[in-house]
């Protein structure tokens, strides 16, 4: 078992540095707070510090001390996958596909809810909570089920019926708030400083977040420790983009890959918030936004951790996009008939902004790509294709078969 080398909470705006313990924000001015971790035993030990498989194998970056707490369902160990195909289409020398559908709940929230559920072992609560779109919420209740805690699931009611019939089946408190998730947020940050439950949001708690780093380290381990040129990162309110950005820093801090790969943060046109804000080079302001394909992306407030996705973009040289709905259900048809990799809405939109930005030459074609694929579509909800049946006989099966692959 390997030890945690996480040593302490640093505000991201003041610098004051807190010890190891449940806190959301920094003392001094509410900053938001990140894990910082012993950097010279990474750089002394480097990657032969890793031991054994899926998110846990980087347990040493994660901020979780006693191994009896890292719960799993055997999230993580996600593949990497190269899309000569769909590199094609795009016209790009080199894409490749982090499909994060397939953790076990079909959703890179397998990775923060590992480690925000293991946190509330850690700090010894009996319940967890969170508002959720739909993934979150299905992921948070399978893991503390997991665990053995209660959880307290906030659900859009226009969470797709596969989201709803997991979340139904894996907690006995699933509640649907109306409206979207904004309206609901705001009072429920306020609920968590009364300790009734483990903060399982997206929006301060870092011992959550953390889990999502996993991703930047994999995407680098799998590629020899050399990562691609650029990695287009899904935002809402920015977790896995700021966890992936903050996992690749690390690294190279600690001198396990040459340099950073360049972020890409993807949106939707109809939650637009962050792109709309770096691409004007004006502050964030929220947005009233109503339905979006991609649900899991449907936040129109991004607060702190939206302006610390900006202070990453404008200090690293990143660049941002959002794609409309038609675009990426369009991005979602091409990524299933060219690789066979079936996502969900909110997984495909950075293929979506990928397809657009390199049109528009916003990007370069020559470099490498990395996109990650952030759902599983077997979650969707849709309309089935045609149920139009046919009774065969052997005569008219053979010449259907003939027919079909006659075809161009
Ligand atoms: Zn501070």
């Amino acid at each position: 078992m390997t030890d945690s080398l996480a040593r302490e909470l640093a505000c991201i705006d003041c610098g004051t540095v807190h010890p190891l313990g449940y806190r959301l924000e920094c003392e001094k001015c509410r900053g938001l707070l990140e894990l910082r971790y012993d950097l010279d035993v990474l750089r002394a030990r480097g990657p032969a510090l890793l031991a054994g498989g899926g998110l846990w194998r980087y347990a040493p970056v994660l901020p979780i001390a006693d191994p009896a707490h890292r719960v799993t369902l055997g999230e993580g160990g996600t593949p990497l996958l190269d899309c000569p195909r769909l590199a094609k289409v795009l016209g790009v020398r080199s894409l490749a596909v982090k499909f994060e559908g397939a953790n076990p709940t079909g959703t890179v929230k397998d990775r923060s809810s590992a480690t925000g559920v293991a946190a509330a072992l850690q700090f010894g609560f009996t319940a967890t909570s969170v508002v959720s779109s739909g993934n979150a919420g299905s992921s948070i209740a399978a893991y503390s089920a997991r665990a053995g805690l209660r959880s307290l699931i906030f659900a859009y009611a226009r969470a797709s019926a596969p989201k709803l019939l997991h979340m139904a089946a894996t907690t006995a408190d699933l509640v649907l708030y109306e409206g979207v998730y904004d309206d609901l947020i705001t009072h429920w940050d306020r609920l968590v400083e009364s300790r009734l439950f483990f903060d399982c949001g997206a929006s301060r708690n870092a011992y959550k977040h953390e889990g999502k780093k996993t991703i930047g380290y994999e995407i680098a381990e799998q590629s020899g420790w050399r990562p691609p040129d650029v990695v287009v990162a899904p935002v809402a309110v920015g977790e896995t983009f700021i966890a992936a950005a903050r996992g690749f820093r690390e690294m190279r801090d600690a001198g396990w890959i040459p340099r950073v790969p360049r972020m890409v943060a993807a949106q939707a046109t109809r939650a637009n918030a962050i792109s709309r804000a770096f691409r004007s080079g004006r502050p964030l302001e929220p947005l009233k936004i109503g339905y979006t394909v991609a649900e899991g992306l449907a936040a129109g407030n991004p607060g702190r951790k939206g302006e610390w996705v900006l202070r990453l973009l404008r200090d690293g040289r990143g660049a941002a996009g959002d794609a409309e709905d038609e675009q990426i259900l369009e991005a979602q048809r091409t990524l299933a008939r060219t690789e066979g990799i079936w996502a969900g809405p909110t997984g495909v939109a950075t293929l979506a902004v990928l397809g657009k930005m390199l049109a528009a030459e916003e990007l370069d074609p020559a470099q490498s790509y990395c996109a990650i694929v952030s759902e599983t579509g077997l979650k969707t909800e849709a309309a089935p294709p045609s149920r139009a049946a046919t009774a065969f006989d052997f005569d008219s099966l053979e010449r259907l078969v003939e027919q079909r692959l006659a075809r161009a």
